[in-house]
């Protein structure tokens, strides 16, 4: 089966993996990064056979060396999106690379007959935008664009996600599309430019943190998504596909008792207490990423990835284990001093 495909944003963190499994599995990868420049330095992060692989420079935001990168590939994983760490001045700045983007992945991709698109959504397509305590989502649920909580990264792939699913039913004839839906994604790192959502861990890690703030988030690890990705290319039966890739709740407090317990004099500058919610309040005045998060204090959302799992036998790693394996491969890599 294995065949030519295209992975858009080969620099990324979950592309990184997903190219090192669809190279371990036969297939010749073509990959999109925005500049040649990092062709060489992205090679020695992904160490795959070179042979297999071939870089194209293309951005989100332009046409160019998009039907060069598309040409001779019969299916598309779209992960290339801004996913910043706090929100920018203008939402537009990350809505725009994600729709746009993600529609001119498609265009490219009909134009050269690919036949099967996995695009990266995002839990964030899903989950937000709802005043629940506590709820249990599904891939039947839509975050809520019009609740005013709604900060640009969830507008972004909430936005480019539904985009990308009207654009295939008005011109798709003839392409199969699905998405995966991570939660907060976490595992080891390839390099030391590693994706935001990593930065939670290291941040407790690294003493950033005075106390665990009340906010949680599902962790799914880097390897079982890239797997998934992988399973969502080649299994039968894909269209309009719609897959939560997401495990276990965990309140960033969890987190800093697990860190403690599992590494010791290692995660000595783990903070043990909590942060009380009028602190982070506060913090919100004056600190980007604190206002982003704020409305997200005591909120908890689980993920049932159930269809991943019986649709296509996706298997999860243990969560803990993964929280565990991004810090010591934070430490290991000199990210983490500790
Ligand atoms: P990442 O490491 O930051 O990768 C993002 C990729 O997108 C990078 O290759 C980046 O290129 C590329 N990109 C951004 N803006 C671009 C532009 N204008 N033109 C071309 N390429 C552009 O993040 P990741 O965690 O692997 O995320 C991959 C996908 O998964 C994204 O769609 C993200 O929304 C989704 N996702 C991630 C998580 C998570 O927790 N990590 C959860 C849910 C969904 P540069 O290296 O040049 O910046």
């Amino acid at each position: 089966m294995p065949g030519t495909v295209l992975v858009t944003g080969g620099s990324g963190y979950i592309a990184g993996f997903t190219i090192r499994q669809l190279v371990a599995e036969g297939w010749t990868v073509h990959s999109t990064i925005r500049s040649l420049d990092r062709e060489q330095q992205v090679r020695d992060i992904l160490n795959v056979d070179n042979a297999k692989l071939r870089f194209f420079a293309a951005d989100l935001m332009d046409d160019a060396g998009w039907a060069e990168a598309m040409a001779g590939c019969t299916h598309l994983a779209h992960l290339a999106s801004p996913l910043p760490s706090a929100s920018p001045r203008d939402e537009n700045d990350l809505i725009g690379p994600a729709r746009d983007g993600a529609l001119r992945a498609l265009r490219f991709a009909k134009e050269a007959g690919v036949k099967r698109v996995v695009m990266t959504s995002s839990m964030a397509a899903i989950a937000y935008g709802v005043d629940r305590g506590e709820y249990t989502f599904s891939e039947k649920d839509w975050t809520n664009l019009e609740h005013p909580d709604v900060y640009p990264y969830v507008k972004s792939k909430t936005i480019s996600e539904r985009a990308a699913r009207d654009w295939m039913v008005a011109n798709g004839e003839g392409m199969e599309f699905c998405t995966i839906n991570p939660s907060m994604v976490l595992g080891p790192i390839l390099s030391p430019d590693f994706s935001t959502s990593l930065e939670a861990v290291k941040k407790m890690m690294d003493g950033s943190f005075p106390g665990a703030p009340d906010l949680g988030f599902c962790v799914v690890d880097v390897r079982d998504v890239a797997d998934l990705h992988v399973r969502a290319l080649t299994a039968p039966d894909m269209d309009g596909e719609r897959f939560f890739a997401a495990g276990k709740f965990f309140k960033l407090h969890d987190i800093a008792m697990l860190l403690k317990e599992r590494l010791g004099d290692e995660a000595k500058k783990v903070p043990s207490r909590k942060l009380p919610d009028w602190l982070m309040k506060i913090v919100a005045i004056w600190d980007p990423v604190a206002r982003q998060v704020k409305s997200e204090l005591g909120k908890v959302r689980h993920a049932d990835a159930s269809h991943a799992k019986e649709k296509l036998g996706w298997q999860t790693r243990d969560e803990e284990q993964t929280i565990v394996d991004t810090a010591r491969s934070l430490i290991d890599n000199g990210i983490v001093k500790t």
